[in-house]
């Protein structure tokens, strides 16, 4: 059993040179935990309680939640959600400012992924502190400050909302979520064997800060999971699914450490996220888990980066693109529709792509080539990661959900043009090899079937 208090609410001096901090009151995760959160509210005296739930979650967690309550003798308000399939969005916002009482001091949601949203957002606007129990493990954002929602059609991601004050994840519960949740959660923190390698890389490149003892737990706890992949996730064993919430909330812990999200995601984070945003735009689908996005960009990520070593390996010389701003503005329009006002926008901020930043990179690149390469290569076994995601039903290749080989390519392509962060996808840009390893990738992975590897 991890000891949470080690890690939070207290500053811990680290060898990076900075203070690295946390607050989320209390992490329980176990057996049985969910009576804990009596004796939180007591301690705190809240008196006013509303639950937050959807009628799903409510089947799943209510009655337990509702035991502990009565035992100490308090009373609460309800809000359950009737929908069947819950979207984070301004309508179900409001739907809680609406029913919330005025009273009310403290909320217990309970869900996963949007009901945590949805109440962070709304803790955040009303002052009041809430806990969420935890009925998947399923995405690394119970730890999480961030709120991404849906605003206007579009996907929205607000920072800065604040953490919950209690994350309770019963096993009992978390281990009969259904499959594709559990997947989703696992895809999630395999993600994290890419980005850890990314932030390392930005760090050689770029002398971006970095930090190994966060690195040391992101490591330790994907590699928890990893484990349980091969044994015990499938078989719902306890121990085993409790570590996959583990290592959600590790997440969320080593971004707050680290103070921006670099030790929870990299490029494979970015192609999920830009597969998010087209499935939304371009197909009202809001149906995908966003460790199921994520999971398979790590299969695509681990290509791009293979393909970076073969470039690598045979180039003793990387000329450096010349930007072309206005073709790529044009092509930005294309590949993005409606959000590319938001992409240029940002180019034009910080100017990422500019020719001159390029050849200083390259060069910092060329002359840790070697160092650069071992990086690479420590990242895990293609095979060994997709046999692990077949044996935990996560699906790994895009067309498994509707991911057509153009959106593939384009995904390569642009996906980093949503956020101002060095990656494996920036080095190849900037060398003017992207095109080229996206065409590579493309194939290969085409070239895979469900059935015929991992085995
Ligand atoms: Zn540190
Ligand atoms: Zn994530």
């Amino acid at each position: 059993m991890i000891n949470w208090n080690k890690y939070l609410n207290r500053e811990i001096v680290c060898s990076c040179g900075k203070k690295h901090q946390c607050n989320i009151k209390h992490v329980d995760i176990g057996f049985n935990v969910i009576k804990k959160l009596a004796d939180y509210v007591q301690e705190e005296k809240f008196k006013n309680i509303c639950i937050v739930a959807d009628k799903h979650t409510i089947k799943i967690a209510g009655e337990k939640v509702y035991t502990a309550l009565k035992k100490i003798g308090i009373s609460y308000n309800e809000y359950i959600f009737t929908d069947e399939e819950l979207i984070p969005n301004e309508l179900n916002l409001g739907k809680i400012f609406t029913h919330i009482p005025v009273d009310c001091d403290f909320i217990i949601a309970i869900g996963s992924g949007v009901i945590n949203d949805l109440v962070r957002f709304v803790s955040k606007k009303i002052y009041i502190p809430y806990a969420i129990v935890a009925t998947a493990p399923s995405m690394d954002g119970y730890a999480s400050a961030v709120s991404p929602l849906i605003i206007d059609g579009f996907k929205v991601t607000y920072e800065g909302l604040g953490f919950p004050w209690a994350i309770i994840g019963d096993v009992d519960i978390l281990k009969d979520a259904p499959v594709n949740m559990i997947a989703s959660g696992v895809g999630d923190i395999f993600g994290k064997y890419v980005c850890l390698v990314e932030w390392k890389l930005s760090h050689i490149v770029n002398n971006e800060y970095y930090c190994p003892e966060i690195e040391k737990l992101m490591r330790r706890a994907v590699d928890i999971v990893a484990k349980a992949a091969d044994h015990g996730i499938a078989e719902r064993d306890p121990q085993a699914i409790a570590s996959v919430m583990e290592g959600l909330i590790w997440a969320g812990i080593g971004i707050s450490y680290c103070g921006n999200s670099r030790p929870a995601s990299g490029c494979e984070h970015q192609m999920g996220h830009f597969w998010e945003m087209m499935f939304l735009q371009n197909y009202h689908r809001h149906d995908i888990e966003h460790g199921t996005f994520v999971g398979i960009a790590t299969i695509v990520a681990l290509y791009v980066y293979k393909e970076a070593v073969n470039i690598l390996e045979v180039n003793n010389n990387l000329p450096t693109i010349l930007f072309d701003k206005e073709k790529w503005e044009k092509m930005i329009v294309d590949v993005y529709g409606k959000c590319s006002c938001s992409i240029i926008d940002l180019e034009n901020k910080v100017h990422k792509n500019d020719s001159q930043k390029a050849v200083v990179r390259i060069r910092n690149v060329l002359s840790n080539k070697m160092q650069i390469i071992k990086l690479i290569k420590s990242l895990p076994d293609i095979n060994i990661m997709i046999k692990r995601m077949k044996k935990v039903q996560e699906p790994f290749l895009p067309r498994q959900i509707g991911i057509t080989p153009q959106l593939l390519r384009d995904t390569i392509i642009y996906a980093k043009e949503m956020r101002n962060r060095y990656g494996v996808l920036q080095l190849l840009f900037d060398c003017g090899k992207l095109e080229e390893a996206a065409d590579k990738v493309c194939r290969e992975i085409d070239m895979l079937s469900e059935s015929n590897i991992g085995k």
